[in-house]
């Protein structure tokens, strides 16, 4: 009887078992919340223009990088882009060589296909066009509004040539020349534009070489790099407002931008292009009448003109105390954009963060009697021969 009691009460518990794991799903969530959301970064309309962010200098695996075309395409759309220009190496062929190396198991020898390189023979052996189908290919799968151009990157000698960004290009293939200047030319036969990269990388200086001094005098080169990375080159901005060039700055991504930009204080490297329009030929003619800022780190470098209106169109001003017998005035002050400015009145630094607020008294002008205006040295703005301009905040209605 007592056995009878056992086995039954075994079989009852294995029954209820059963029944319970029956009830336990075979998936679950493990969070409600586990999708991607796009870094917005917010900037006001410049003199009736658009801010686009752009990143005109990133590499793929298809060069030396590590990062297919479609990636790059997500990776630029979250960390809040509006262009980019994915800009290969199409004379190293690294890429193409390490895909040769996976095929090799199938050549009869094992030995990997042998692909002469294009510099040497002047023959492109690869469409190196496909780079840029790939991320159109995925910026209509995901269906985000990202400008790509069409570019690579030419590179030779890092002391007496240098590396050269080329955009807005037609057939990538085409370019390739012995002679850089005339490669050169063959961009511009395609209407292309050319960009001079990292102008002191490998180099004690940023100074024109020789091969420069005849590119630049031909007027084939039309913006330079003031940022690569997060090298910032102060002299170039001297030359890009002496030579009425454009000023870029771009991250030169390798691997992924979260390795060098992950920081939740900053955004990545990146070129404001003040265009009517999000379209190709909107932004080339913003890059050719040079309305650019660079952003890297938290510092924005341009022309003052340009720095100035940011920073009006930004922070939003008020009166809001005044007392007459101390000839005092007090201002809010209000961010309203996704940059933090550092404004500096003598000695005292005031962090205007993003979206928020503060007040500063100013008393009035000793000689005019008149009420002065919010005037600071912007310390992470640079300008012409690594100054920071003194600017003045209009009193907004
Ligand atoms: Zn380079
Ligand atoms: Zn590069």
């Amino acid at each position: 009887m007592k056995r009878f009691f056992i086995v039954a009460s075994m079989a009852m518990l294995c029954l209820f078992n059963a029944d319970a794991q029956k009830k336990i799903p075979h998936t679950v969530r493990t969070s409600n919340n586990a999708f991607a959301r796009r870094t917005e970064i917010i900037i006001p309309q410049l003199k009736g223009y658009n801010v686009y962010k752009g990143d005109f200098h990133i590499h793929t695996s298809y060069s030396d990088g590590n990062v297919t075309p479609a990636s790059r395409v997500t990776e630029a759309w979250y960390d809040g882009l509006d262009i980019i220009a994915i800009t290969d190496h199409y004379e190293s062929q690294k890429g193409l060589k390490n895909t040769m190396k996976v095929l090799a198991q199938l050549n009869k020898d094992g030995k990997p296909t042998v692909i002469p390189s294009t510099s040497k023979t002047g023959k492109v052996w690869a469409d190196f066009n496909e780079i840029h189908r790939q991320a159109e290919a995925q910026v209509e799968k995901s269906g985000v509004p990202l400008l790509l151009i069409k570019g690579c990157e030419m590179a030779r000698n890092a002391q007496s040539h240098g590396h050269f960004n080329c955009l807005f290009l037609k057939d990538i293939n085409g370019l390739y020349n012995k002679d850089m200047a005339e490669a050169f030319r063959n961009v511009k036969k395609q209407g292309g534009i050319i960009i001079h990269n990292h102008p002191a990388w490998r180099r004690k200086t940023s100074d024109k070489t020789e091969f420069h001094k005849q590119v630049y005098g031909e007027g084939l080169i039309d913006g330079v790099e003031v940022v690569n990375g997060t090298s910032f080159y102060p002299h170039i901005v001297r030359r890009c407002i002496d030579e009425k060039l454009t000023m870029f700055a771009n991250t030169d991504e390798h691997g992924l931008t979260a390795y060098r930009f992950g920081r939740t204080d900053y955004f990545r490297t990146m070129t404001l292009v003040m265009a009517k329009e999000l379209t190709e030929k909107a932004v080339k003619d913003a890059i050719l009448k040079r309305r650019t800022i660079a952003y890297s780190g938290g510092n924005l470098i341009g022309e003052e003109m340009w720095l100035n209106e940011l920073l009006n169109e930004s922070v939003v001003c008020h009166i809001v105390k005044e007392d007459a017998k101390a000839g005092k005035r007090t201002y809010l002050l209000t961010n309203m954009s996704s940059f933090t400015y550092k404004l500096r009145r003598g000695k005292t630094i005031y962090e205007l963060e993003p979206f928020k607020s503060l007040q500063v008294n100013f008393g009035k002008d000793k000689n005019s009697g008149k009420y002065v205006l919010p005037k600071f040295t912007v310390d992470n703005m640079w300008i012409i021969d690594y100054k920071h301009p003194a600017l003045e905040i209009n009193i907004d209605k």
